[in-house]
């Protein structure tokens, strides 16, 4: 079967101000392709997929996303469509109930009736195992709890892609597995994902491939049980003896 390209990063470049947070990043991923990128703080990796959903906009370069050009007038609308984002702090509503929290996007962006909203919502809570808070606001919910609810928020605008940029790294240390099992599921589900995190138990389960960044660059690329076993770069061995 032949893959299908669903990301084509070309030499892209960006800038804030005299400092160069990316440096000429090349990364193609395929359909289905689960991608895990780490890397020390401030090496890029949050820009990096920020500008895949176009929140950030790059300097230079081409970064075409399931067959659309992020440069092209409409681009970055029709390319938000197609891909879902969790973020470290969860970033839901504080105002709003989990089921409204839920239903918000599919009723104004894809013009579905409140009654079939909720139907979708509650599908994806009881996926993310919280069918049961669809009532609390987020703030009476734990960490591990309110990230389920961002991923089954993202989930029910049938993204095509998901972006995670450190899902865990705001949780208690007992809550991580938790959003980590739900993240499994969603990449046996066969779900395009590109997944900022240094949970290497992780990645050894689920990334087809690793991406190493440190200072604006892609350093290495592999296997996880390549790269894990034997990092060509000193640059990696390094970042790998310090979070193993
Ligand atoms: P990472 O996610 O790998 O920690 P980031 O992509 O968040 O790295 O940031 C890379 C570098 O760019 C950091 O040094 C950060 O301070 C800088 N940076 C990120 N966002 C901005 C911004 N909006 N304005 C200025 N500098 C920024
Ligand atoms: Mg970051």
């Amino acid at each position: 079967m032949r893959s299908e390209r669903v990301i084509d990063i070309s030499a892209l470049n960006k800038s804030f101000g005299d400092f160069q947070v990316l440096k000429t990043v090349d990364l193609e991923v395929d359909l289905g392709e689960r991608i895990v990128i780490c890397g020390p703080s401030g090496s890029g990796k949050s820009t990096l997929i920020r500008c895949v959903n176009g929140l950030e906009q790059y300097d230079s370069g081409t970064l075409i996303v399931d067959g659309i050009n992020l440069a092209d007038p409409g681009g970055v609308d029709r390319v938000r469509s197609e891909v879902g984002m969790v973020f470290q702090q969860f970033n839901l509503f504080p105002h709003l109930s989990v089921l409204d929290n839920l239903t918000l996007g599919p009723m104004k962006a894809r013009g579905l009736s409140r009654a079939d909203a909720e139907a979708l919502a509650m599908e994806y809570l009881e996926r993310v195992r919280i069918p049961e808070q669809a009532k609390k606001r987020p703030r009476e919910l734990s960490g591990g709890q309110q990230q389920r609810v961002a991923i089954a928020r993202s989930l029910c605008m049938k993204p095509k892609i998901m972006l995670f940029d450190e899902p865990t790294s705001a949780l208690d240390p007992e809550m991580i597995s938790e959003v980590l099992d739900v993240m499994v599921e969603l990449a046996e589900e066969g779900m395009t994902m590109l997944v900022v995190t240094h949970e290497m138990g992780f990645a050894r389960k689920v990334a087809d491939r690793m991406v190493f960044m440190d200072a604006g660059e892609i350093v290495e690329t592999g296997t996880p049980s390549v790269v894990f076993d034997a990092p060509k770069s000193a640059r990696f061995r390094a970042f790998l003896d310090k979070i193993l």
